[in-house]
């Protein structure tokens, strides 16, 4: 649970104080230091708002000033202890300027808009060399420090000499920008997808990355985009962007789809709802030889309760796609400067980070679609 540690600061220290990098202690209501920052940490039981000294680049490292940073549903899992796929740092959705550049960082200015990725690959190991650079056990070794959701923060040398620091094309603002990261995720995900060659696809869970994966699966050609979700308000916004919505707990999800397909169910569903049941939910609704995507993260510790004999005797393939690299990065900069992804739409609220227990109440509401944290 978050517990309500808002307008709680923490005294000036380094970001890291202990080992597994969750804060201990505080000091209730303390002043901002004008030279300090504010930032978002993960706390002992939820998030504290801290003031830390403002960074200075070490060698190879940039210094970057956060105008927004996209929210997402791993930062909420990390402050609520359920995901532990990496390093407890929250923020990685994040776009601002060049504040400050290390010895012998070249090819950036200050005060240039830059989306940093928070984590780079080596490009060289046995995990990259065959097909998993996400997996590349140096992938997720660097983080902004302190985070994403902090005034400043610095990008690892490791991410600035591997081109994780991306100039977005002209005429993209920082609030569209920030959207890079979970659409690259995303166009990894249909690219892993389409390797079985679907036309007709369902969208399990029509937050932010469902949304954004009906608006890429419709530009690769689908001819059917199903969005399945509880909150009539989300299944609007898959029929915006030109899937059929369909509330689930009030039609019969199944039988729609069987109905939309011609008895047969999808070739590929992709799921962007972390909840098991989501999961099976997603394999009946997927034809014989189909294929599911396991997107969005399921809470750490729970298990796929399904008839596993269906899955041999339909065939249906499950495969996972997690985060994204450096070339989803760009392509993602691209789709959104071409508007393929329209991040404007996406955006429904707005948070600074003192308000950010707001925009974790706005989170859990289900009321909003992306929300972004500015400084
Ligand atoms: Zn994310
Ligand atoms: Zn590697």
């Amino acid at each position: 649970m978050v517990v309500a540690l808002h307008g709680a600061y923490l005294p000036r220290m380094g970001p890291h104080n202990n080992r597994d990098g969750r804060v201990k202690g505080f000091i209730p209501s303390r002043a901002c230091h004008p030279e300090g920052l504010r930032a978002v940490l993960v706390g002992e039981d939820g998030y504290v708002v801290a003031e830390l000294d403002r960074p200075e680049p070490g060698p190879g490292e940039i210094v970057v000033r956060m105008l927004s940073c996209g929210l997402c549903g791993t930062d909420v899992e990390k402050l609520e202890g359920r995901y532990r796929g990496s390093k407890p740092v929250v923020g990685h959705e994040a776009a601002g300027v060049v504040a400050a550049l290390g010895e012998g960082v070249e090819g950036f200015r200050e005060g240039e808009l830059v989306v940093p990725h928070h984590h780079v690959n080596c490009g060289s190991c046995y995990y990259c060399l065959r097909g998993s650079p996400t997996m590349c056990p140096s992938y997720r070794e660097y983080n902004f420090v302190p985070g994403g959701f902090s005034e400043y923060f610095s990008v690892p040398r490791w991410i600035v000499e591997r081109g994780g620091v991306h100039v977005p094309p002209p005429g993209l603002s920082a609030r569209e920008a920030c959207l890079a990261e979970p659409t690259a995720c995303v166009l990894r995900a249909l690219r892993r997808i389409r390797f079985y060659e679907p036309s007709s696809y369902a969208v399990v869970g029509l937050g932010p990355m469902g949304l954004t994966f009906i608006q890429l699966a419709r530009w690769a050609g689908a001819e059917l985009v199903i969005g399945i979700d509880v909150n009539p308000a989300r299944v609007s916004a898959a029929e915006r962007y030109g899937a059929v919505g369909l509330l689930a707990g009030v039609e019969d999800d199944v039988a729609e789809v069987e109905r939309l397909t011609g008895g047969r169910g999808v070739d590929a569903a992709f799921v962007a709802a972390g909840s098991p049941a989501a999961l099976s939910r997603a394999i009946s609704i997927t034809r014989r030889g189909g294929v599911v995507c396991l997107f969005a993260v399921p809470p750490h510790g729970s298990s796929l309760s399904h008839d596993l004999s269906d899955l041999i005797v339909r065939e249906v393939s499950i495969i996972s796609s997690n985060a994204a690299t450096d070339r989803e990065m760009a392509e993602a900069l691209q789709l959104l400067a071409n508007g393929v992804v329209d991040a404007r739409s996406m955006i429904t609220h707005t948070y600074s980070i003192g308000e950010f227990g707001r925009a974790l109440e706005t989170f859990k509401s289900g009321t909003g679609i992306k929300i972004l944290i500015t400084p």
